[in-house]
């Protein structure tokens, strides 16, 4: 029992930063760090009373300008589980279809006294232009075809837990990296933590540039398969694609799709992930999604201990800024006598 989290949280040596705004300035002890502190929150979560009383009296506001269920979801039951107030902020209603800016609209909400701002935007940087015009801490939940940092993290966590460590794995992710927040945020954390990465898709989905970020390239799924230890299935993203970059849906999921006839060609213990939403017959068929190699649901568990770590450790730093303020001593001005 991890009675300590029922008190508002401290800094941590190992976490000093106020955002979470992608994890390419990561280092791996910084993404090691949130790692561990889910795994308190892991166990909190499988109580009966899945409650402490850490963020009591902070306020966490969501503020989504595109479609989500799990990352919405998930920190407002994040927030909530550390006994925060959550508000859900939704364009549809509000004074933005009035003309106000983005910028705005933020800083009036957080004038009602927000600590914790969710973004998520489909404009890369959206979060990162918030955390430079606002006091509170901004995360970013998904910044166009950038980042979206808590996705990565979940998907390393399950693969940590999954298999005992990450160091040493090869993981292929599959589908549009080129389009894929989600493909961004993992190639950092996987990375970072030592596994082997190749990234395959069709060509015009996965752009040559990517071997920057330290990945290999490949583009048929059925080569690279037998290597794999975990298979990640990244969604097309048709809202954010022109036109016409594969033949046909069909053709996709024939040549990338992860079905029972490739799960037996991969190695037995191969551990199957998908960020949500899954096209069931696209990017994979029912009976692998729901079969015994899948960690689909496990990931959507283990993403709001995630999400939990993550809101405690930036009040926790918040907390030691604003102690760090009060105990500076007061300086001189010219005005004073
Ligand atoms: N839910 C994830 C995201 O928002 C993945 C996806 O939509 O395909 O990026």
């Amino acid at each position: 029992m991890t009675v300590e989290l029922d008190a508002p949280p401290r800094a941590t040596p190992s976490w000093t930063r106020r955002h979470l705004l992608g994890l390419e300035d990561l280092s791996a002890a910084e993404i090691e760090t949130i790692l561990r502190k889910a795994d308190d929150f892991l166990e909190v979560s499988q109580r009966s009373r899945k409650k402490v009383a850490a963020l009591t009296g902070r306020v966490v506001l969501n503020l989504f300008f595109e479609p989500s269920t799990r990352t919405r979801t998930s920190f407002s039951l994040a927030a909530r589980r550390l006994s925060a107030d959550t508000v859900d902020f939704t364009v549809t209603g509000s004074s933005t279809s009035k003309g106000e800016s983005f910028i705005d609209t933020a800083r009036n909400l957080e004038a009602m006294g927000v600590d914790v701002m969710v973004v998520r935007h489909s404009s890369p940087g959206a979060p990162h232009l918030l955390a430079q015009h606002l006091n509170c801490s901004v995360i970013n939940a998904g910044d166009g075809a950038h980042e979206h940092p808590t996705q990565g993290l979940l998907d390393v966590y399950t693969i940590q837990r999954s298999k005992g460590r990450v160091a040493g794995l090869t993981v292929g992710l599959i589908g549009d990296i080129a389009h894929s927040r989600v493909a961004r945020s993992n190639i950092h954390a996987l990375t970072k933590l030592g596994a082997r990465v190749i990234v395959c898709g069709p060509p015009t989905l996965v752009p040559p540039t990517i071997r920057r970020l330290g990945v290999e390239i490949a583009h048929r799924f059925d080569d690279i398969l037998p290597q794999l230890d975990v298979v990640n299935l990244l969604r097309v993203q048709f809202e954010r694609q022109r036109k016409g970059l594969f033949p046909s849906i069909h053709e996709y999921a024939a040549l990338f799709g992860m079905d029972s006839q490739r799960l037996r060609r991969a190695k037995d213990d191969v551990l199957i992930l998908a960020p949500g939403p899954i096209n069931r017959g696209v990017e994979v068929t029912p009976e692998v999604a729901d079969g015994p190699n899948s960690a689909i649901l496990q990931q959507v568990t283990n993403g709001l201990a995630i999400r939990m770590a993550v809101l405690y450790l930036l009040c926790g730093q918040r907390s030691a800024e604003r102690q760090a303020n009060e105990n500076a001593p007061v300086r001189e001005t010219a005005e004073t006598p």
